[in-house]
């Protein structure tokens, strides 16, 4: 499964979510040493649907890993599925079509599916599951070298730290501290909470149609616009479950400018009676489609990464994935960043020059091609919540919202990878490390 070493450093990356494990397997096959370390006591990811766009899928094919996805999910899944709007409230009429293009083929999966496709990728030998990072040290005897702490109190020493620990990240307090500064207040974290709510539920086809469910459910991807809130609909396991995402925002309080209440978790519970009436006056389809929610349904918290970090690496210590850009969910586009982060890192990381003694300018170069790009799409992702919410640029009539929506994705999924690793190489070559 492994290869040797061919590069004579080694790596850890700290995570095993969809884009620490993707990096991972990547960086291994590319012949890197590799080590993953894990929090949890195995591999997981929560029941949810997850959804990728052809930015990303591009990025996963380049890493070898499309196949093994494809082969977990039904044959076709791999298709282009423009987002259906309907209006959420009155008569659901369609608001917007957003055109499929062949060339914007996408996956929609069960996020365990996901997982598990990658999962059987990874050499067991070099994963290690119930080690907590708590920080990230360098080796004052040997510059640049680097020791992982775990809450066990074991560490780990190795040449390159990759951070793919997720929005809480332990890895990105050292990214973002100057020298010798210690970590403390809450802008330091870059976390911020972004006063909206996600509830989300798995319901059967079968169930919606009996209870006379009205717009037509096609394989396709439908989101129910409205007022401050909307609900996304997305079939998954050939059209049998329906995936739901409902959201509620806040937009009079900016990102950033207010926590929920001290002690407030970021995942809890609230009953289906609660949901039923934060949608209350919408139209009858959502009123169904609640109707089958869990009778505790889940309730996302969202936060973000925010302020946006200045870098995404500091010296042999690199971020990806929500570490780096957590961002607003809007553009289901999240993942798909990490997943080009795994791929920028793998193909610099294996470049032939690449080498211990360059490999701290070669991750500065990732974060100064990666970061514009990911901030981009933040900044697009909470867009989209806007004009979902009837809060876009041209103001929330059906027109208005169809003129916001029209090119929605264009700028995430029209990425050329080959470009920017291109571009990368530019600057390593003008800045001679290459
Ligand atoms: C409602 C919602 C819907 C979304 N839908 C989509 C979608 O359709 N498409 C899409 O692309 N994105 C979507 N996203 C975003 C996507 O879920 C995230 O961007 C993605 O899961 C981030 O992956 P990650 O591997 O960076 O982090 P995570 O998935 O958070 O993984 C981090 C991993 O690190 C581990 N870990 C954490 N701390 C430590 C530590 N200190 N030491 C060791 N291990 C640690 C965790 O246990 C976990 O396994 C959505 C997000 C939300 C909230």
């Amino acid at each position: 499964m492994s290869t040797p070493n061919t590069k004579g450093f080694q790596v850890a990356v700290i995570g095993g979510g969809v884009c620490g494990l993707a990096c991972a397997i990547a960086l291994q096959n590319a012949g890197i040493a590799v080590e993953i370390f894990e929090a949890a006591v195995s591999f997981g990811e929560v029941g949810a649907g997850i959804g990728l766009g052809p930015n990303a899928i591009r990025a996963l094919e380049a890493m070898g890993l499309l196949n093994a996805v494809l082969g977990k999910l039904p044959p076709g899944s791999l298709s282009s599925k423009g987002f259906l709007f309907y209006s959420g409230v009155g008569n659901h009429e369609l608001v917007y079509d957003y055109p499929p293009a062949p060339e914007d083929a996408s996956i929609s999966m069960h996020r365990a599916v996901f997982l598990d496709a990658l999962v059987g990728l990874v050499d067991p030998r070099h994963t290690h599951f119930n080690k907590r990072c708590t920080s990230i040290s360098e080796l004052p005897a040997s510059p640049g070298r680097l020791v992982v702490h775990f809450q066990d109190g074991s560490t780990h020493e190795t040449d390159v730290v990759l951070g793919a620990d997720g929005i809480k990240s332990v890895v990105r307090d050292f990214v973002v501290r100057a020298s010798g500064a210690a970590v403390g207040g809450a802008n330091e974290k870059h976390v911020a909470f972004s006063n909206t709510a996600a509830y989300r539920g798995l319901i059967p086809a079968a169930l919606l149609k009996a209870a006379g469910f009205k717009t037509q459910l096609t394989d396709r991807p439908a989101c129910f616009i409205g007022p401050d809130k909307h609900v996304i609909v997305v079939p998954i396991k050939n059209g049998e479950l329906i995936n739901v995402a409902a959201f509620s925002a806040r937009y009079d309080v900016p990102i950033g400018s207010q926590d929920p209440p001290a002690g407030t978790p970021w995942v809890d519970e609230i009953s289906r009676e609660d949901l039923q009436k934060e949608f209350e006056g919408w139209g009858s389809d959502i009123a169904t489609l609640l109707r089958f929610m869990p009778e505790k349904t889940i309730r996302w918290s969202v936060h973000v990464v925010y302020p946006p970090l200045e870098s995404y690496a500091r010296g042999r210590v690199a971020l990806l994935g929500d570490a780096a850009h957590a961002m607003l969910p809007h553009l289901g586009a999240g993942a798909g960043q990490g997943i080009e982060d795994a791929f920028l890192l793998t193909r610099l990381l294996s470049h032939p020059q690449a080498s211990v003694g360059n490999v701290q300018a070669i991750l500065q170069v990732y974060s100064d091609i990666r970061r514009p790009r990911s901030q981009m799409v933040w900044d697009a992702s909470q867009r989209a919540g806007a004009v979902y919410d009837g809060h876009g640029p041209r103001g929330p009539t059906a027109q208005g919202s169809a003129e916001d929506l029209r090119d929605l994705w264009k700028p995430v999924w029209r990425h050329d990878l080959d470009a920017e690793f291109e571009d990368a190489i530019g600057k390593l070559r003008s800045n001679t490390t290459f």
